[in-house]
């Protein structure tokens, strides 16, 4: 490939560092700017598999995917004592994923994406923003944070929903932010002695739903998906706003939120999709979350992180270099795969939480009927875990 100048990625992230393994492996010198001062050491649970799993696989990375370990064995819907009611070995999700799946925390994608992006010789400068951009026709001029100018040929913005680089070139966020009507926070907690075993433990209620997840070391990771109007929660509110929605929670929802010794949640946001007429100006694009969030109840949200950073390499590959066609072929290709996503992740936003109208007998009815061993296969390729890339690539 021979892209005729520099090559800048916004976000030293999901996609932003598959986006950057690629393109050096197709000869690139990309720089990645990332704003945070270190790679994460905690962040929320997730599950890997699909589009995600095949970009790993043609990455070579899939041992290390392979070499996570967690105490976890099951996955179980639990009442408000913890008595389970349904429940499924994560042995039946990984065959009928054909046993290309894991759970995982977001900084252990991170870390095997960065040691990966470093052993190639990634320059890769934490602490660094974008403060401007100019796309200038024959090259973009970025000035970052600490003041200095410099002139690329591209731009990557890779750097999540909350994109700086989408704000500098499509203008604000909220002319592409689709609210889901529901908030999801996620705690890490270092030491507790709740009883969740070898399980991911799923409780329920009307508007409210919690996931417990047993990390090993007495270490556990909780992640909180509740309805409520959108509001503004300045960060210092965030953790006593989580409380406030778990007042009486059944299991150990209200009694992980009061135990828990932070002064804010690992993670806290609107559960808010993304949803941008065109992912392309000039010579800057968009990836990953930055033009397509699909929200965490797509369950593969870095799957399409990574197939779109994939895919924008290899077409810029294609076309050598020359970014129009490739960035034109980047979003024909993608963006009707997202779009389907979100609009299914919208239609479960409305489902996945109960409401008090609910019939609990009826949601535990799907969901073992869901559990089912002839069932789930085909359960999980309806959300979304066929691979999206063209088969010539697989
Ligand atoms: C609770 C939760 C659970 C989830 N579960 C799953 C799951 O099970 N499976 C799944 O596939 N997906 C899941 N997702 C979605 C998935 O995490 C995201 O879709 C994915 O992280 C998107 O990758 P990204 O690289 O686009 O953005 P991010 O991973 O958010 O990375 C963006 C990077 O850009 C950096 N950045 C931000 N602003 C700037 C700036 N101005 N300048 C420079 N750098 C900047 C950030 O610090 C970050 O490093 C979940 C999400 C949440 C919140």
């Amino acid at each position: 490939m021979a892209i005729d100048g520099r090559v800048l990625i916004s976000g030293a992230g999901i996609a932003g560092l598959t986006l950057a393994i690629c393109l050096k492996e197709y000869g690139e010198d990309p720089i990645v700017v990332e704003r945070s001062a270190a790679l994460p050491a905690n962040g929320y649970m997730m599950d890997f598999f699909g589009s995600g799993w095949d970009v790993a696989e043609r990455l070579g990375l899939t041992d290390k995917l392979r070499a996570l370990r967690y105490p976890i064995d099951k996955l179980q819907f639990v009442n408000a004592d913890g008595k389970s009611y349904a429940s499924v070995p994560i042995a039946r999700i990984s065959r009928a994923l054909d046993g290309k799946y894991v759970y995982l925390r977001r900084p252990d994608l991170l870390r095997i994406l960065y040691e990966r992006a470093d052993s190639l010789g990634v320059d890769i400068r934490f602490d660094t923003h974008i403060e401007n951009l100019q796309d200038e026709d024959e090259h973009v001029n970025v000035t970052f944070n600490d003041g200095g100018t410099e002139e690329f040929s591209l731009v990557f913005g890779a750097d999540g929903v909350h994109s700086e680089v989408r704000r500098l070139m499509f203008g604000d966020e909220s002319q592409f932010a689709r609210f889901l009507g529901a908030y999801v926070a996620a705690f890490h907690l270092d030491e507790h002695d709740f009883p969740v075993g070898r399980a991911v433990q799923i409780h329920e209620e009307p508007n409210r739903v919690a996931a417990f997840y047993p990390v090993g070391d007495g270490k556990l990771e909780a992640t909180f998906v509740f309805r409520l109007e959108e509001v503004d929660v300045p960060r210092e509110q965030q953790l006593a706003f989580v409380r406030r929605a778990y007042k009486g929670a059944g299991w150990i929802g209200e009694a992980l939120l009061n135990a828990y010794q932070g002064s804010e949640p690992l993670y806290f946001d609107t559960l808010t999709q993304i949803a941008i007429p065109r992912w392309s100006r000039g010579r800057v694009t968009l990836l990953g979350d930055a033009c397509g969030c699909l929200t965490l109840l797509a369950g593969q949200g870095s799957h399409m992180a990574m197939a779109g950073a994939y895919v924008i390499a290899r077409e810029l590959q294609r076309y050598d270099g020359n970014h129009v066609p490739a960035f034109r072929a980047y979003e024909t290709m993608l963006k009707p795969a997202v779009a389907a996503r979100q609009e299914d992740a919208a239609t479960f936003a409305k489902v996945f939480i109960p409401t008090a109208e609910s019939k609990p007998w009826l949601r535990r009815l799907v969901i073992g009927a869901v559990f089912n061993p002839i069932v789930l296969p085909y359960a999980l390729k309806a959300f979304g875990s066929n691979t999206i890339l063209e088969d010539d690539d697989v």
